[in-house]
């Protein structure tokens, strides 16, 4: 039985050049980066605005900056196009189809491989039964990272709701960092977490992620792998 590892960050802003400088210099590739490819380059700075932090920019990265390499080595997936609350669209299902296939496609012709995983814009409570069935109906997405967390190990009982452990942004995520390291387990176990890399300015969390990716990379019974890597795994 193992247990495994796995990050995610949304959104794709230029803060993720922080959190692949702490994963590399750890020599950890077991991040999904998920992205909103009709956004390319928007400025978002409501989102510091919102939490109190107008000087913390929301900036994504435009294509050609994609295409400078900076995810390689790492897995890019789906957000959708634009970032919408997908139920939304509930009863236009096309645009549901649109907004996740056309992220999918062109993921693909930025980077060269076909994504067959996303995260949910707004989280899983933008999400509906409907949703999700003209997801798996209609685009190549077979599973989708949630927020909510379980503060658990185990294995997702749904890919298309897949919640994680916890969020970086969570004061607790040392501390369960340090009891997955210490778990004897007879199952299969996961520590999925997940976050925005804008994040890591408004808590000042550099130190935590360092700290966390640290633990992991450094017991030798726990496999990182992405998000991807693990949907791969257990399908
Ligand atoms: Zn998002």
């Amino acid at each position: 039985m193992s247990k495994y590892f796995t990050f995610s960050f949304d959104d794709g802003v230029t803060q993720d050049l922080r959190a692949i400088d702490i994963f590399k210099k750890h020599n950890f590739y077991g991040c999904t980066f998920f992205i909103n490819t009709g956004l390319l380059g928007a400025s978002w700075a409501w989102v510091g605005e919102q939490f109190g932090r107008p000087d913390v920019p929301h900036l994504r990265f435009t294509e050609e900056e994609l295409k400078t390499g900076i995810y390689d080595g790492f897995d890019v997936a789906v957000h959708t196009l634009h970032h919408p609350s997908l139920s939304y669209y509930d009863d236009t299902p096309e645009k549901i189809t649109e907004e996740v296939q056309g992220d999918a496609d062109n993921i693909k012709r930025i980077f060269g491989y076909a994504p067959v995983g996303m995260s949910w814009p707004g989280g899983e409570f933008q999400a509906t039964e409907k949703t999700i069935k003209t997801i798996l109906e209609t685009t190549d997405i077979r599973y989708s990272r949630a927020v909510q967390s379980t503060y658990g190990f185990r294995l997702p009982e749904d890919f298309m709701i897949w919640r994680p452990t916890c969020s970086l942004s969570d004061e607790r995520t040392i501390e369960l960092a340090k009891s997955f390291t210490e778990l004897k387990t007879d199952e299969d176990a996961l520590f999925c977490v997940w976050c925005h890399a804008y994040e890591l300015d408004f808590f000042n969390t550099d130190g935590r992620l360092d700290e966390l990716i640290s633990i992991m990379t450094e017991a030798n019974d726990i496999k990182c792998v992405t998000n991807t890597e693990f949907y791969n795994l257990f399908k």
